[in-house]
C-alpha cells in the first residue's frame, strides 16, 4: 500500500489530474497481454523526467513499489504490479524530439508508439527496422525495456541493435545519460546495453536515441507452401546458403494453416504441411533477381505452390494468413500457452519433430508459427485451462520443450522476456553464478528493491 501522505506528494508532483487511485479506474493498468491481473494502488502519468525522478526518490524513502508501463502489450507480465504500488504510465511522454537526417539518429520519448516513429522517419526516406507485430500499440520504451524483436529481425536485428543512448531515472531518483549520439563510443561499461532488455527492473527509460538507416527503395512479398515442415525449413537454409538474407522469413505449420484457412476462407493447398512467407528488399534490380532465385530454391525444395505478389494490395492478401494466425488458433481450444523459444536455424526440423512428439504424448494440439529466419518460433500449446489434466500436461510440455531447446543450444525466450511467466524456468538456462551476478547488478541499481519487484528472478 502507498501511504496516504506519499500519495498526496505524488499528486503534488504530477498534478491531481495526472494521478488516479479510484479502484474502479485502475483495472486497465493491472493487466497486459498475458491477461493476468494484479491491481496497482495508483497510476501516475508524469510529463517530465524530473517528475519521475521525484517519484522514485519518494518511493526509495517510503518503500512502495513503482512499475513502469508502456502500452501493456507485454507477453510475460513485465508491466504488472505484482506487489501493488504505483504504476507509472508513459502515455504523456510521447514526443518525437528529433529526427536528424545528417547523423541518421532519432531521439524520442518512451511513450512514442513504434509505428508512429516508423511513419515519421519514413516520411524523410529513413527507416527504423524493429517491427514487433504489436507495433501499432507498443511503445518505444516498452520495446527497449523488452529488447523487442520482430518480423524483420532476420535481416536487420532487434531493438538493441538500434539503441545508441538512453536517458534514464535510477530507482534512487538520479537522472543519468548512457551511451552516445554517435556511431562509435566505448567509454566505460555499456550501460545502454545492460538497461536494454532489463524489463523495467533497473531504471525508468525517459528518452531514447536511436540509430536510423536509409529506407530500401523496393520490396517484394512471396508465399510458398510445402508438403511438410522439414522441406520448408530445409528451404529456409537453402535460401540463406544462396547468400540471400530476406527481410522477412515467416513460418506456419499445418495446424496454423488449417486454422487460418477455415477462419479467413483463404485458398491454400489442402495438402500443405507448412507455409513460408518471404519478403526481400533493396534496390529494384536486386529485389527482382532475389525473387527469381527464391522461386527456384522453393521449387527445388518441393514447394506445392509459390506466389510472388505483384503489388502492395496483393502483398497484403498474402500477409493475411500470418497476421491472423494467433487469434485463429482459438478454434482449437479456449486457451493457449504461448512460448517464444529460439533454436539454431539449422535445428528447426529437429524442433518440429519434438513438437509433434510432445503433442502426441500429452494429447494436446501444439501449433507453431513465427520467425523461421532467425529460429524464433512461437509454440502455442492449446488447452482448456479448466481441465486440470490438460493444464498439468501443458505445463509438462513447457518444461520438456524448454529443456530440449536449451540442449539444442537455444533459449527459452527470443523477444517476450522473462517477466513473471518465465521466471520459474530462468534457472534452467542461466547457471547459478550468472543469476547471482544479475542479482548483484539489480541490487547496485536498486538497493531498496522498489523498481518493478517480483520480476525475472523468483
Ligand atoms: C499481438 C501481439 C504481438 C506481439 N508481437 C511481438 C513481436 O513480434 N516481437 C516482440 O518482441 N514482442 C511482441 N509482442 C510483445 C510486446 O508487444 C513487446 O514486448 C513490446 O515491446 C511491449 O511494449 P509495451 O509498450 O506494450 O510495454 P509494456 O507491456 O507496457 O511493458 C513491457 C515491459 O517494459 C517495461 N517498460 C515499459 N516502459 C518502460 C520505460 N519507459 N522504462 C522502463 N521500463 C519500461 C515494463 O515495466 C515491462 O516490464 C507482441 C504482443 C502482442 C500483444
Amino acid at each position: 500500500m502507498i501511504p496516504e501522505a506519499a500519495l498526496k506528494k505524488i499528486s503534488d508532483i504530477v498534478g491531481a489530474d495526472h494521478l488516479i487511485s479510484a479502484v474502479e479506474n485502475l483495472a486497465e493498468y493491472g493487466t497486459d497481454a498475458t491477461k493476468l491481473e494484479f491491481m496497482p494502488d495508483a497510476v501516475a502519468f508524469p510529463g517530465k523526467s524530473e517528475e519521475i525522478s521525484r517519484i522514485l526518490h519518494l518511493a526509495s524513502e517510503t518503500g512502495f513499489p513503482v512499475v513502469p508501463r508502456g502500452a501493456g502489450s507485454g507477453m510475460s507480465g513485465g508491466a504488472l504490479p505484482v506487489k501493488g504500488g504505483l504504476v507509472i504510465s508513459m502515455n504523456r511522454l510521447n514526443s518525437i524530439l528529433l529526427i536528424d537526417q545528417d547523423n541518421l539518429i532519432a531521439r524520442v520519448e518512451p511513450g512514442v508508439i513504434t509505428a508512429h516513429l516508423q511513419e515519421a522517419v519514413e516520411k524523410v526516406g529513413l527507416f527504423y527496422p524493429p517491427d514487433p507485430a504489436s507495433l501499432n500499440i507498443s511503445t518505444i520504451g516498452g520495446n527497449v525495456a523488452e529488447c523487442a524483436g520482430g518480423l524483420k529481425a532476420v535481416k536487420y536485428g532487434v531493438t538493441r541493435d538500434y539503441v545508441l543512448g538512453l536517458e534514464v531515472v535510477l530507482p534512487t531518483g538520479e537522472i543519468i545519460n548512457t551511451g552516445v549520439e554517435t556511431m562509435k563510443g566505448v567509454a566505460g561499461y555499456d550501460l545502454t546495453r545492460l538497461i536494454t532488455g532489463s524489463e523495467g527492473t533497473l531504471a525508468v527509460i525517459t528518452a531514447v536515441t536511436l540509430r536510423l538507416i536509409p529506407k530500401p527503395a523496393a520490396n517484394r512479398t512471396m508465399i510458398a507452401f510445402f508438403p511438410d515442415v522439414s522441406s520448408a525449413v530445409q528451404t529456409v537454409s537453402d535460401i540463406i546458403r544462396n547468400k540471400i538474407i530476406p527481410t522477412i522469413l515467416e513460418f506456419l505449420d499445418r495446424l496454423c494453416i488449417n486454422c487460418v484457412r477455415e477462419e479467413l476462407g483463404l485458398t491454400m493447398p489442402r495438402e500443405s504441411g507448412a507455409m513460408l512467407l518471404i519478403e526481400v528488399d533493396g534496390d529494384e534490380e536486386l529485389v527482382a533477381r532475389e525473387v527469381e532465385i527464391i522461386r527456384e530454391v522453393c521449387n527445388r525444395g518441393g514447394a506445392i505452390k509459390f506466389e510472388a505478389a505483384s503489388g502492395q494490395k496483393e502483398a497484403d492478401r498474402l500477409w493475411e494468413a500470418r497476421r491472423n494466425v494467433s487469434p485463429s488458433l482459438f478454434k482449437l481450444s479456449p486457451h493457449k500457452i504461448s512460448e517464444d523459444i529460439v533454436v539454431p536455424r539449422s535445428t528447426m526440423a529437429e524442433l518440429a519433430i519434438l513438437l509433434d512428439e510432445l503433442a502426441r504424448r500429452y494429447d494436446l494440439p501444439v501449433a507453431a508459427f513465427g520467425h523461421a529466419g532467425d529460429g524464433n518460433i512461437h509454440v502455442n500449446i492449446m488447452l482448456d485451462k479448466e481441465d486440470p489434466n490438460q493444464l498439468n500436461n501443458a505445463q509438462t510440455v513447457v518444461k520438456e520443450l524448454f529443456k530440449k531447446v536449451i540442449d539444442m543450444g537455444g533459449t527459452i525466450t527470443g523477444e517476450h522476456g522473462i517477466g513473471i511467466t518465465k521466471a520459474p524456468y530462468l534457472e534452467m538456462e542461466i547457471p547459478r553464478a550468472g543469476l547471482d551476478l544479475m542479482t548483484l547488478i539489480k541490487k547496485a541499481f536498486d538497493p531498496k528493491g522498489i523498481l518493478n519487484p517480483g520480476k525475472i528472478f523468483l
